[in-house]
């Protein structure tokens, strides 16, 4: 079992406790084995009584991985072709054409791509939403890339303006992700695990509904879906099923603690007490709501509500970065603009992006923070450029969320395996990344028949 000992960085260990501290952590095998002073016990228990590699972090801030709440990575290749756009047009004239004329080696591309930005921006664990055909390709990228994954197959029956060649039948969708389930679930040495991913109310029926509900309780799968995310679908929805899209999931014993919602922009005080009631999650998308028009998502509100949150980027066609620090950056940026002195601290952004955010999929006790026993899910930060000076170390928290940005991250860790160092991938080739993407763009445009 290798082992490797970070030391001489500041760790910002995101436990309850709320430990910040000069010190030094060992990693053995794919966990975290010891922090701080319980570093030279362990250390000594070590063949040789040394870890196999030594990394100086002086400088920097060690920190856990980030976990990336909500993501379409079949969506990376769309980056600059869906502009100027709310929701329900961005969907209907962009995003569903150019998701239909997917194949494997175009979702493959597309995958790579989103991976490579993730990973060197110090991203260890996704929640993808995948999309209806060649989702097992995205399985069998996010098994090779090294990063930790919740990831399952959007599933659409139904909807105006959605190609046929995502439409298909409730329990042919099922079939097709519980396969998947099947395939991936527990895989890669436990670092891959599977969703149901049905898309949002306008584009899945009632009998769908029931299908997913029934197989989330049966085979404790979480549900990963989109609600309430723009006023125009609001209505839709209001329209469709006479309902708001919290109640009509209350009423159809969709929401559970397995139940992770993305958005929420125009959630109500009522349905945010059904969602706590239910223990469900949800996950703020600020620059996707922010570049869709979207609006603002009451974070406070859910915070105060208790209930669990996290934090994602949404697809790279809606932002356009897969950027965790721009997110956090931008959600801080709206909590204080919507509620002043009630805003959400910098310590609570980053929660969002750190050990809330894993405890919003599931995840809590895997990863998130920095303690002994939980995964090796972490990264080093350079804290020592001039957009950091002079007090990078003043608060820790606050540096991270408005000054720090993804190119400060120097390496990146998974399951106690080194995905990124000094600006190279160790699983996936950049450049060849970008080459693949740029090539598999143009042809995806073709089929789609939409202007690039
Ligand atoms: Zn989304």
């Amino acid at each position: 079992m290798s082992s490797t000992l970070i030391h001489s960085g500041t760790l910002v260990c995101m436990d309850a406790a709320g430990t910040v501290a000069r010190g030094d952590l060992l990693v053995r095998g794919d966990a975290i084995a010891a922090i701080s002073a319980a570093v030279p016990d362990a250390i000594a228990t070590l063949p040789d009584r040394r870890a196999d590699e030594s990394i100086d972090a002086s400088g920097c801030f060690v920190l856990p991985g980030l976990v990336h709440g909500h993501l379409h990575l079949c969506q990376t290749l769309f980056r600059g072709l869906a502009e100027q756009a709310d929701l329900l047009g961005w969907l209907r004239e962009r995003i569903w054409p150019l998701e239909a004329a997917h194949t494997e080696a175009s979702i493959a591309a597309s995958a790579r791509l989103g991976l490579a930005e993730l990973i060197a921006g110090g991203v260890t664990c996704v929640n993808d939403m995948g999309t209806v055909r060649h989702t097992d390709v995205i399985g069998e990228t996010l098994a090779e890339s090294g990063i930790r994954a919740l990831f399952g197959k959007a599933l659409m029956d139904r909807g105006d303006g959605v190609p046929q060649g995502l439409i298909e039948r409730p329990r042919d969708a099922l079939e097709d992700a519980l396969a998947l389930a099947k395939r991936f679930g527990g895989s890669a040495g436990g670092r891959l695990r599977v969703s149901l991913a049905p898309r949002f109310i306008l584009s899945c029926s009632e009998a769908l509904w029931k299908e997913v509900r029934d197989a989330s309780l049966e085979r404790d799968l979480v549900i990963h879906t989109h609600l309430s995310e723009s006023p125009t679908e609001g209505r839709e929805v209001e329209a469709a099923v006479r309902s708001s899209a919290a109640r009509f999931f209350e009423a159809r014993e969709v929401l559970s603690t397995r139940f992770v919602g993305a958005h929420g922009v125009w959630l109500e005080d009522d349905e945010l007490a059904l969602l706590r009631r239910a223990d469900a999650a949800l996950v703020h998308c600020p620059g996707s709501n922010l570049k869709l028009g979207s609006g603002f998502a009451r974070v406070s509100a859910w915070r105060r509500s208790g209930l669990r949150i996290g934090l994602g980027s949404d697809g790279a066609a809606c932002n356009n970065r897969l950027d965790t620090f721009h997110e956090m950056s931008l959600a801080a940026g709206v909590s204080r603009a919507l509620d002043h002195d009630a805003a959400l601290s910098a310590r609570e952004v980053l929660a969002l992006a750190t050990c809330g955010g894993a405890a919003a999929l599931g995840l809590g006790a895997v990863t998130g923070s920095l303690e002994a026993g939980k995964q090796a899910d972490l990264i080093v930060l350079d804290a020592s450029a001039p957009h950091h000076a002079p007090n990078a170390a003043a608060d820790p928290y606050a540096t991270v969320v408005h000054a720090a940005r993804a190119s400060d991250v120097l390496l990146t860790m998974a399951a106690g395996h080194v995905l990124y160092r000094d600006g190279a991938w160790t699983t996936l080739d950049g450049a060849r990344a970008i080459a693949d993407a740029r090539a598999e763009a143009l042809g995806l445009v073709r089929r789609a028949a939409v202007a690039g």
